[in-house]
């Protein structure tokens, strides 16, 4: 997959052409040339740069939505949880992960949920969920804190690496015939009256201008989703709300052995995970909602840090996402 084969292949006009080279955009570029669209793709700077490598790396149901009552939107996490797993069993596997238990009511609290969790899962689901006492969690996780530790409850969810997946996307998505180019940032929309027609772009290589008119286009920008909306109507109010989590990569022996630890609440009420990564420990934080992710992303790390660095002198890397809430958009057509 050469940039300039894509470059000299680039239609003037196509049916499909998705601005933004992330998760969201590759996904649609591979659905779209799958069912026989000519399809193009426009990513501002490089695929899977943004949020779509600053992930969590996980690939769950979302337990956090289980508690909120959300039955439906975990369902359907799960069944992409099979999807994925099924479609790239080269990049998901399986994460066994405890969840520690140091208040009378939280195994049964915990385990009638994560009962549920399996339930929904049904056939798209790994090994069941099952309550151990103490001494099974400290088995799994030699460095937990064992003060009051009554045990815990071990269930399972699936990991994977969020760029390989994307680059993945983006190479089923050329094998399909779409085109794609990176570096080449969407800076305007073409319009007949009211209609979308294409979109203009620029070529950060060449410098140049190019024009793509297409049947549709598609916003998949992420976070900055807002940019592309204002290129169709200039007055329109932001949709997106910013939200940032940080990540932290800390040495292999953090938890002293392969199974992860889901920690259901934090001090400041986050949801957090620690598992096994990539030969490292990972540790992940649901992420916050943010009025300027970037500022704030360091006043929200600082306490993070602190309490990684007390448990771990040896902060490997870090990195934060960014995300929105509400996901792709499609510009009015
Ligand atoms: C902290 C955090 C943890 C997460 N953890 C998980 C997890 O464990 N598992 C999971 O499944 N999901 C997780 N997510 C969610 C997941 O990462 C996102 O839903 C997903 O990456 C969003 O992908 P996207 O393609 O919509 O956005 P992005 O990845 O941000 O892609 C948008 C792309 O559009 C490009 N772009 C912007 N403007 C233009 C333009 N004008 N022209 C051309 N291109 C443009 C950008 O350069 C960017 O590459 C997490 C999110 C966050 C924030």
């Amino acid at each position: 997959m050469r940039r300039s084969d894509h470059l000299e292949r680039l239609p003037q006009a196509c049916d499909v052409l998705v601005v933004g080279g992330g998760a969201t955009g590759l996904g649609v570029a591979v659905d779209s040339a799958s069912r026989g669209y000519s399809t193009v793709l426009l990513e501002a700077r490089d695929f899977a740069q943004g949020t779509s490598s600053t992930s969590t790396n996980l690939i769950h149901g979302g337990v956090r939505y289980l508690k909120q009552g959300n039955i439906a939107l975990v369902r359907s996490a799960l069944r992409e949880r099979g999807t994925v797993s099924r479609n790239a069993p080269h990049l998901v596997s399986e994460l066994r992960l405890l969840l520690p238990t140091y208040a009378w009511w939280e195994k049964p609290f915990y385990g009638v949920g994560l009962k549920l969790y399996d339930a929904i899962a049904g056939p798209h689901g790994f090994a069941r969920s099952s309550v151990v006492d103490a001494t099974t969690a400290i088995s799994m996780v030699p460095t937990i804190r064992p003060e009051r530790l009554r045990g815990g409850v071990v269930f399972s969810d699936a990991q994977f690496n969020d760029t390989r997946l994307a680059t993945c996307l983006a190479k089923t998505a050329h094998e399909l015939g779409a085109i794609l180019l990176n570096h080449a940032r969407v800076v305007g929309l073409t319009k007949e009256g009211e209609k979308i027609t294409g979109v203009l772009f620029v070529d950060f290589e060449s410098g140049h201008e190019r024009v793509v008119k297409a049947r549709a286009v598609i916003n998949a920008t992420g976070a900055t989703a807002d940019t592309v909306r204002r290129m169709d109507e200039p007055k329109t109010e932001d949709l997106m709300v910013a939200s940032q989590g940080t990540h932290l990569v800390l040495p292999p022996d953090f938890l002293g052995g392969s199974t992860g630890v889901l920690v259901p609440r934090t001090k400041d009420g986050r949801l957090c995970f620690v598992f096994p990564w990539q030969g490292y420990t990972l540790l992940g934080t649901t992420d916050v909602p943010v009025p300027s992710p970037t500022r704030t992303s360091r006043e929200r790390r600082r306490p993070y840090f602190t309490w990684a660095a007390s448990t771990s002198p040896w902060i490997t890397a870090s990195w934060p996402g960014r995300r929105l809430p509400r996901g792709m958009i499609r510009v009015r057509s």
